[in-house]
């Protein structure tokens, strides 16, 4: 890769400067989902905490356009801007662990599939989300929802401390003793009160082996299978995550070929205690009806963790639409059966996440992170190979929307901030958080960010 570092004159800064016409330009100007074709005008890909107040007073002083990539998941393509700046964590992955101590430190740009290859070295883990090429940063900084949180809380419950970059490019330390009022906004208020280049992690001891794995019904049995879960999980011990898919079986070499993209619905688990007290745990889950394939048994977590990237690659074309859910009526269930398998993509499908047990436990005003009562959490996922046709793209977008749709009557008007898409309107920024936070967060926006240089990103205006 051609790179420069002094043509576009940051100051001070030592990582890589890449630019339309050099080679890597496209290469890093790519996010996860394919859709997104921003052409910044320069990517600093930084390799620390002085590249990045480098970059934040280069993109002020220069009146650029500022987006800030972390592991560059975001549906929405927020990571990535038009002519302006792309302040790029991405060359800053290391993962410290305090085995002693359990804690972890972990820098801005690291994926999840770093911290749980670290920290299980020693037998640890934290609350990360479900696929391992996604980022800490977004996520952690959104809430962080994911198998581990019923037992141990979300990915902001973790959270110790955050080394920030602000807007004026000062670096500082959040943490329940200072700024205070900038640790609570990070727990939940996502990118806009600065550039977080390093998280500490409270850790906690899992595995290595899990009671963990799909199993896998018939598409026709959803409605049973959903009215079977409702009460299972209603009496489940706070170490079982669950998570819902429906769609059709991905081609994983783990199952057999015979089943691939068979319309079903699979319920994903969890058990973050030990192998015997999860089998029991799934016991009855597990003879449940006729299940087309159990594949549920003593696994790596960090397997675990890592069993579903292939089925969601970086650069293909998706589109997300979410709600969460006030109960799992037999209404509700039957708006799923009817909606989930109309896609035509056999690579777009539904998740629910199970909530509640610790998420639900820690006050409501602790953290940024909004409506933590809510017990089912939906994200409609149309997704397609980037070759194929506009009009199959406008098809997977329409059902996605009328499923929402169709959710609506029985919905929370509420949705988790990490879910939503570039064509949400603003108003469910709102839903995201509810009044008070939203108040509260652009109270703190108006202190850290008056300006609201960091406004590439689901944005709280400041107040
Ligand atoms: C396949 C897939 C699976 C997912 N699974 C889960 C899951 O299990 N649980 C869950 O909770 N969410 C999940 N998500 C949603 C995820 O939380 C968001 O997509 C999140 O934005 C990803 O973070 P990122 O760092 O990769 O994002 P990026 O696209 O890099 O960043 C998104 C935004 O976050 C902010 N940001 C990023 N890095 C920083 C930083 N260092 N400092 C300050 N702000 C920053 C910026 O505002 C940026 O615009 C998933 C997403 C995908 C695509």
């Amino acid at each position: 890769m051609t790179k420069s570092r002094t043509e576009h004159g940051i100051k001070g800064f030592r990582g890589e400067i890449i630019t339309a016409g050099h080679s890597g330009y496209d290469t890093a100007r790519a996010v996860w989902n394919g859709t997104v074709n921003r052409r910044p005008r320069v990517i600093a890909r930084c390799s620390g905490t002085d590249d990045v107040a480098a970059a934040v007073r280069f993109g002020r002083d220069q009146d650029l356009e500022i987006a800030v990539r972390g592991g560059g998941h975001n549906v929405a393509g927020t990571a990535v801007c038009d002519d302006g700046i792309v302040i790029d964590l991405s060359a800053m992955r290391a993962v410290l662990v305090d085995p002693a101590g359990r804690t972890a430190q972990v820098q801005g740009g690291a994926l999840w599939g770093d911290v749980d290859h670290a920290t299980q070295a020693h037998g640890l883990a934290t609350t990360g989300g479900i696929i391992g090429h996604t980022g800490v940063a977004g996520l952690t900084l959104g809430g962080g929802i994911g198998w581990l949180m019923r037992k141990h809380g979300l990915s902001v419950d973790n959270l110790l401390s955050a080394e920030v970059v602000t807007a004026e490019g000062r670096t500082v330390r959040a943490s329940a003793d200072e700024h205070p009022d900038l640790f609570w906004a990070l727990r939940g208020g996502g990118g806009n009160f600065g550039v977080v280049t390093s998280f500490h992690f409270a850790l906690h001891p899992v595995g290595p082996m899990v009671m963990a794995g799909p199993v896998f019904w018939a598409a026709e049995d959803t409605a049973k299978v959903l009215r079977f879960y409702r009460d299972f999980v209603a009496d489940a011990p706070d170490e079982l995550g669950t998570v819902i898919r429906l769609g059709t079986v991905p081609p994983l070499p783990v199952i057999s070929k015979h089943l691939h993209f068979r319309p079903a619905i699979a319920v994903g688990c969890c058990y973050a205690g030990t192998v015997e007290d999860g089998e029991l745990a799934l016991h009855a889950l597990r003879r449940f009806g006729t299940p087309l394939v159990d594949l549920v048994g003593p696994t790596p977590y960090v397997a675990h963790q890592s069993g579903l990237d292939d089925t969601v690659p970086h650069g293909w074309h998706y589109y997300w639409k979410a709600t969460n859910l006030a109960a799992l009526s037999d209404e509700v269930i039957a708006v799923i059966a009817d909606h989930a398998y109309a896609a035509r993509s056999p690579r777009t499908y539904a998740a629910m996440f199970h909530m509640g047990g610790a998420v639900a436990r820690v006050p409501a005003d602790a953290t940024a992170y909004g409506r933590r009562h809510v017990l089912h959490n939906i994200i409609i996922d149309a997704a397609w190979l980037p070759e194929k046709s506009a009009e199959l793209a406008a098809a997977e977008r329409a059902w996605a929307r009328k499923f929402l749709e169709a959710l609506k009557p029985y919905g929370e008007a509420s949705v988790y901030v990490n879910f939503l898409d570039s064509d949400d309107p603003t108003s469910r920024l709102r839903e995201a958080y509810g009044d008070e936070i939203y108040r509260r967060l652009a109270e703190v926006k108006a202190k850290y960010d008056p300006s609201n240089a960091f406004h590439h990103n689901q944005n709280i205006r400041p107040g």
